[in-house]
């Protein structure tokens, strides 16, 4: 029988400001869970509804070290970077952008949707590179909603979008440096799923709406929580038949890079000397600017 894998750990995330100052709600890093390598933040941001004139984004900023992957369920964001990116991502849209040696970007309403307001919902993941791709020159990759495969369970009851890598024999579209699995599930009640993963990569699942039970002691957990899998080859996501809503889940897989991470804001380096060197680059203008 192939093993399926059990929660190890639970954590709940907390409500901080990012950027300009909108609130995000997250799970990691927390002090609980300060990575699951490779992964290094979620942000979920929203859900919120802006009146006209008042959304808020992030201005101006740099990265180094690792990819920012942003992932829109609702609003527009305008993306434009030092290395001449011009992006605009809209309801159900993804953006890869690998920072790698240096990037400033901003990550900004767009104008419509700043004039307009209204609802902004969307996860912002932090995916580490080693040592070895820290230095790549930065890449953008954005994927329209319409170009994301998803796919249904036999019974209709789970439904998944591939972000990236795989899921009920759905293959990803986009093209990623590391091997990373990214998935939203839709899980209506009575849904019974067990979908396959890699035995070496880190495994967690972000529950952002409904309740769930996971693993193979099917652990219960609520919005707004976050489960480590440990060890096996398959993931059981369940919603009881008697719920009364359908859940709303992120699904995360990656291989561990199993290097140092010494990270301090917008740069993740694999030591003190890397990170100073990003500051100093970032502060004497090295890393650009949006033109
Ligand atoms: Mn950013």
């Amino acid at each position: 029988m192939v093993q399926q894998r059990y929660v190890e750990q639970i954590v709940t995330a907390h409500y901080q400001r990012e950027g300009g100052g909108f609130m995000v709600r997250r799970p990691m890093p927390t002090r609980n869970l300060p990575l699951m390598d490779p992964f290094l933040l979620l942000d979920e941001l929203g859900p919120v509804v802006y009146a006209p004139g008042e959304a808020i984004g992030a201005p101006d900023h740099p990265h180094r070290g690792f990819e920012t992957v942003t992932y829109l369920l609702q609003g527009g964001i305008e993306h434009k970077d030092s290395a001449g990116h011009v992006g605009r991502l809209g309801a159900g849209d993804v953006q890869w952008m690998t920072a790698g040696s240096g990037i400033v970007h901003s990550e900004m309403p767009t104008q419509q949707f700043f004039q307009e307001g209204g609802a902004m919902h969307g996860f912002q993941l932090w995916v580490n590179l080693p040592a070895a791709l820290k230095t790549l020159v930065p890449r953008y990759q954005e994927i329209p909603r319409e170009k994301i495969p998803h796919g249904l369970s036999k019974d209709g009851l789970a439904h998944v979008v591939v972000i990236a890598g795989r899921a009920l024999g759905v293959e990803g579209v986009i093209d990623t440096h590391t091997s990373v699995h990214y998935q939203d599930w839709t899980l209506k009640p009575g849904a019974d799923v067990l979908t396959d993963v890699d035995s070496k990569h880190s495994v967690g699942v972000y529950v952002f709406s409904g309740q769930i039970k996971v693993g193979c002691d099917l652990q219960h957990i609520n919005a707004g929580q976050f489960a480590v899998l440990r060890e096996g080859l398959l993931v059981r996501l369940v919603v009881l038949p008697e719920e009364r809503t359908e859940a709303r889940l992120l699904l995360l897989a990656g291989l561990p890079v199993n290097e140092p991470v010494v990270r301090h804001g917008p740069f993740v380096m694999s030591t003190e000397e890397e990170l100073q060197q990003a500051v100093l680059d970032y502060q004497s203008g090295r890393m650009g600017k949006i033109s």
